[in-house]
């Protein structure tokens, strides 16, 4: 899963980078309004964290040209303290939740995992397919109730894939979602990861699509 953070103050930018990365998600960082639209428009995302109070072009703006390009991403408002006409307008202009200045790490990654559940059609916070559970709350997997160990890497695509239980993902997709953008993205290290988790849990549990991608059997 891949989160782009657009947050000016660069202290806040970089805790919530080192926050998101611990919690197994590629981060984006953008600084200010314009490169946050920019980003938002042109890279895929599972989710968004947005400022409001951005200098070149602020949050709400940004929020409603994003939306009215047709992209869809889920968006997570950061406010001013108590400010209810903030939220008011973040959840007019298209933003799916917001969280007040200041905030506890735990609550926005909760709040962040819970949006991507929902947007990707998951009511649980609890993924199963066949004898593999993935509880994105822990970021444990377990096979037939046995706990496995899974690289970073590993758990990133794996938690893309059973995200979107019975839709063909492609290699770009995947690339898209696991990888931040800074990161020398190779398209044959996805191979080797699919093998890996293959092992791991079964040869069963991912099918290849000839000349599409990889799908989770729902
Ligand atoms: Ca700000």
């Amino acid at each position: 899963m891949r989160i782009l953070i657009v947050e000016d103050e660069p202290s806040l930018a970089r805790q919530l980078r080192q926050t998101l990365e611990s919690a197994g998600y590629a981060v984006d960082n953008a600084h200010d309004g314009e490169e946050g639209q920019f980003l938002g428009e042109t890279e895929s995302y599972d989710a968004v964290i947005l400022d409001l109070g951005l200098p070149e072009i602020d949050g709400l703006t940004v929020l409603d040209r994003w939306r009215k390009s047709g992209r869809k991403m889920p968006v997570l408002v950061l406010t001013a303290r108590d400010s209810w006409s903030d939220k008011v307008a973040g959840l007019d202009a298209g933003a799916d939740d917001y969280l007040a200045k200041p905030f506890q790490s735990e609550e926005l990654i909760a709040r962040l995992r819970a949006l991507i559940r929902r947007s990707s059609g998951n009511a649980s916070s609890e993924l199963v397919s066949g004898d593999v559970r993935l509880d994105t709350r822990s970021g444990r997997v377990t096979l037939a109730g046995e706990p496995v160990k899974m690289t970073a890497q590993e758990y990133k695509l794996l938690s893309y894939l059973m995200h979107h239980k019975g839709k063909v993902v492609s290699r770009t997709e995947l690339i898209e979602h696991i990888y931040d953008q800074d990161f020398d993205r190779d398209s044959n290290t996805i191979e080797v990861f699919i093998t890996r988790i293959r092992k791991k849990l079964g040869a069963d549990l991912i099918t290849t699509i000839r000349g599409l991608g990889y799908s989770l059997e729902s």
